[in-house]
């Protein structure tokens, strides 16, 4: 499904809500106002802080030459790393698998150590999910586990989950819809949920599931932590009861089980009584479309090695994931796009790219840019360039840009390294 751009109206890329009812006011070749989109949302569209220079070694160059270095150290590297593109547009995300493909890298992305393995679940149909407009329109039970979406995507509740009347919903949150929130902490977000707020110790996700389904199954769920077992039997009540179910699944989840299995056979077991769907709370904006276009080329959403001159030879694994490339210096260089793993990985993981030629591409300078080698700065997507993207729900958002720049879009660098090669 895709969404056409409303020309009165311009898309935030500030999350993977990709709001598109923005309205700004432009003067002196800026973004002076923005209205409608949230805190978050007006830091993204009013641009950098601190916009990136092109260098070579930390001398400002033209950007010609800092292309012209990034294709050397990318040509002359055995084992090449890309990573990023969470915040790149489809286009640039498909010319730099193209790129990692010509040069045998491995190629992966923040997915990695987050939402992979709901995305991969959702891509291999072995949980169900939805999209934000029938949440709206139909949703009757709302949960968030581990997720935070007051402050990780604050729009959330009002344009799509709990206060919009939608079709199905006409009279709201207030008789309409029960939100519920699952989570360690009395996060804002569990404030909103008020009484349906269910606090588990940490860890503790995959103890909770089980007895969850026990009492779905109409078995007395058993739990090792002091919880009231009244609650979880009230809360399987109310799940069984929804016409329209959503959970909202955050990292507070993801980390705390081994993997999906755990939530996919809560799934199962809510769809024998119910209509339950689930959605990836996805942070950056287009990280579900890196995984989405990356899984259409080789059948992985992540952790892609591809082999030089060989593009149909495609490794995948836990050893091409950016946390183990690292940990076992096995990139001799990193191109990083829109990224930037010296401030997001621990420090024993990332510390391996001060040792070797990094090249970032970037709209705004990063602790990782003020390492690299060379450094190349890109137009900001949905403000200096178009494109398009995919929602957190898998839904295609197109947008246009706001203002000018003389900066190149990611897709129009990445070609021309790719031409310099
Ligand atoms: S919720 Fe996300 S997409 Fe919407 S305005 Fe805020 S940052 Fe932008």
């Amino acid at each position: 499904m895709v969404t056409l751009l409303n020309e009165n109206y311009h898309v935030c890329t500030g999350c993977a809500l990709l709001c598109d009812d923005i309205e700004v006011v432009t003067g002196s070749g800026r973004i002076t106002e923005v209205k409608t989109a949230c805190r978050k949302g007006v830091a993204r569209m009013k641009g950098c802080s601190e916009p990136m220079s092109p260098t070579v070694d930390g001398q400002e160059v033209d950007i010609d030459n800092a292309i012209g270095a990034a294709a050397g150290i990318l040509s002359n590297a055995r084992s090449p790393l890309v990573f990023g593109l969470g915040n790149s547009t489809n286009m640039a995300q498909k010319k730099a698998i193209e790129l990692a493909k010509r040069i045998g890298a491995v190629i992966d992305d923040t997915s990695s150590f987050c939402q992979g393995p709901t995305l991969e679940a959702i891509f291999n149909e072995n949980i169900r999910s939805t999209t934000l407009d029938d949440v709206r329109n139909k949703a009757d039970v709302i949960v968030y586990w581990g997720a935070d979406a007051s402050n990780s995507h604050p729009r959330h509740f009002s344009k799509y989950s709990y206060f919009p009347r939608g079709q199905e919903r006409q009279r709201g949150w207030e008789e309409d819809r029960i939100m519920i929130t699952i989570d360690i902490r009395r996060s804002h977000t569990a404030k909103i949920s008020g009484d349906k707020f269910y606090q588990i110790p940490l860890q503790a996700d995959a103890e909770f599931i089980d007895a969850l389904i026990d009492a779905l199954s109409g078995k007395v769920p058993k739990v090792s932590f002091g919880f009231d077992i009244k609650r979880i039997l009230e809360l399987a009540n109310i799940l069984k009861k929804a016409r329209f179910g959503t959970i909202f699944v955050g990292l507070g989840l993801v980390y705390s089980i081994d993997n999906m299995d755990p939530v996919v056979k809560l799934m199962d077991k809510l769809n024998e009584m119910s209509n339950f769907h689930l959605i990836p709370m996805v942070g950056h904006y287009n990280m579900r479309g890196f995984n989405q276009n990356l899984f259409n080329e080789t059948g992985y959403l992540n952790r892609v090695k591809f082999e030089k001159g060989d593009s149909t030879d495609v490794q995948h694994g836990a050893e091409f994931s950016i946390v183990e490339t690292l940990n076992n210096k096995a990139a001799d260089a990193a191109l990083v796009i829109g990224s930037d793993p010296l401030s997001s990985l621990p420090r024993v993981i990332a510390e391996h790219l001060l040792n070797i030629p990094v090249i970032t591409i970037d709209p705004c300078e990063t602790f990782t840019s003020r390492k690299a080698k060379v450094t190349i700065p890109s137009a900001l997507s949905g403000v200096e360039c178009g494109g398009s993207a995919i929602r957190m729900d898998g839904v295609e958002v197109k947008f246009e840009p706001i203002i000018e720049t003389n900066r190149p879009p990611d897709e129009e660098i990445l070609t021309r390294i790719m031409e310099a090669l």
